[in-house]
């Protein structure tokens, strides 16, 4: 058995049952890495050392935890002490955080098995990699293609079977867009569910940490262990964290199914369409009953997104500045060394964000651009809420296209936002959503399936994602590198 293509939950099976051993795992995910990754390239650093001690420690403790052995890799964007920690940007290159974040630690504790930090957009800035100041990731599926982005290190690594599971982090739609570019599934909880602590923020009111994995179920059991109240994190809220493996197999007999028109448009891709539309088609044959919806500003999303988004980057990296964290060039004098350090650490789109979001809180502007983007804002949050009282989920594409080719939209930076348009929506309005796979274009790329939610229903968007996954064969396939 190729012990590499498990899922985390056959593998805790299996290592429950004494069948295989968790040094075993191991040995299959690293001899998987050395054979896909100089290809694929996902990750940005491993810790094969301390993972292999780790696992011998592990060994040694008698209780265990609800991921004992599971190798997972983890976005470098979320910090873990004394494990570089770079968000793919130079200006953080040697960081060495002094602290845990509450996600990884919460994982520590349940046993889980660090093997990797993965490559994303410098600061989660992006939709394709190819902003990592580092390199570019490539699709599994076609390594001509971009993974997607932010978090397509992750999303790449779980696809190419070099990790059991992952973590990405979502502020516009960047666990969702490359878990549909590379067939599998990824999850961004409700806005305030699971702690940000120790997450490089980017957008701090959007930004949100989730599971990247082989399956629904997976996706839950990691939710399971990252959700609930930090006390570090005062957007968390101190809501119950249901077991939310509990309820999936629950049917959906029943349940009313949103489809929101407007996002059904010129530009979506025909063989996405068609994949989305028979996902649909799945969900009423299992007894759902299918709604037209409206969600009348989705057309302001994008452009909201980005003022909103870039005016907190603005802010949230002014911390960069050659003292505390990693890079420092020379200068002159102390303002000379800010500048040039911003200068030389920062890439091209990075810069791009900053300036775009000092400028719409500029005064003279903020009335024009930050404050109206916040009214948009709650318009999108209304039309949710509205549409919620008569549906349970809404369903839409995760993307308009599947998997773009490298370097096709890098040099435009508008194209590259548009291909956000089925993300955004979801993170103005703090709502939990997964991408699911849900078929194959032609060329042999998988298509993605959004499942909307009502805030803190991660549990419907869960049941309803794993009666479809049931009932398809989509997550089954996989790339043949
Ligand atoms: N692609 C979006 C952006 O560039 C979203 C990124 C993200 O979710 N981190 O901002």
């Amino acid at each position: 058995m190729e012990l590499f293509r498990l899922g985390i939950s056959e593998a805790l099976d299996l290592l429950e049952k004494d069948e295989i051993s968790s040094r075993e795992i191991l040995d299959s995910v690293f001899s998987r890495i050395e054979a896909v990754d100089d290809r694929v390239r996902s990750f940005v650093s491993l810790t094969r050392d301390r993972a292999y001690d780790r696992m011998e420690d592990l060994k040694g403790s008698e209780k265990r935890g609800l991921l004992s052995g599971i190798p997972l890799a983890i976005k470098d964007n979320i910090c873990i002490k004394g494990i570089q920690t770079t968000c793919a940007s130079k200006i953080l290159e040697g960081f060495l955080p002094p602290y845990e974040s509450y996600v990884t630690e919460r994982l520590f504790k349940s046993g889980y098995i660090l093997i990797g930090k993965t490559n994303l957009d410098e600061f989660a800035m992006g939709s394709s990699t190819e902003n990592s100041g580092y390199f570019v990731t490539h699709n599994p599926w076609d390594l001509e293609r971009v993974p997607g982005g932010s978090s397509g290190g992750s999303a790449a690594a779980v696809a190419a079977d070099e990790c059991l599971g992952a973590l990405g982090s979502d502020t516009g739609g960047s666990i969702r867009q490359p878990a549909a570019f590379c067939g599998v599934v990824g999850f961004k909880p409700t806005y305030g569910r699971v702690s940000r602590y120790g997450l490089v923020a980017f957008a701090s009111s959007f930004d949100q940490i989730g599971p990247i994995t082989k399956n629904v179920k997976d996706a839950a059991l990691l939710l399971n262990v990252i959700s609930g109240r930090d006390p570090m994190d005062s957007t968390s809220v101190p809501v119950e964290v249901p077991d939310f493996t509990a309820g999936l197999d629950r049917e959906i007999k029943g349940l009313k199914v949103g489809v929101p028109k407007e996002y059904f448009i010129e530009g979506l891709d025909p063989e996405v369409e068609l994949g989305v539309r028979d996902a649909a088609g799945v969900l009423e044959r299992l007894g759902a009953e299918i709604v037209e919806v409206s969600l009348p500003h989705t057309g302001y999303a994008v452009a909201a997104y980005y003022i909103l988004a870039t005016s907190e980057a603005s802010s949230n990296l002014a911390r960069f500045d050659g003292v505390k964290y990693g890079f420092r060039a020379e200068g002159k004098d102390l303002i000379d060394m800010y500048m040039e350090t911003r200068a030389q650490g920062f890439g091209p789109e990075v810069k791009r964000r900053i300036m775009l979001g000092a400028y719409a809180l500029s005064a003279g502007y903020y009335d024009a651009y930050y404050k109206k983007a916040q009214q948009v804002r709650t318009l999108i949050k209304t039309d949710f809420e509205e549409t919620f009282k008569n549906v349970d989920v809404i369903v839409t594409p995760t993307s308009p296209s599947a998997a773009f080719r490298i370097g096709d939209k890098v040099s435009d930076p508008l194209q590259m936002y548009l291909s956000d348009i089925f993300t955004i929506s979801v993170n103005l309005a703090g709502v939990p959503a997964i991408s699911i796979p849900c078929g194959y274009t032609s060329e042999g790329l998988p298509i993605g399936f959004q499942v909307i939610g009502k805030h803190f229903d991660e549990e419907t968007v869960l049941r309803v994602s794993y009666a479809y996954e049931q009932s398809t064969d989509w997550h089954k396939k996989r790339p043949g590198l």
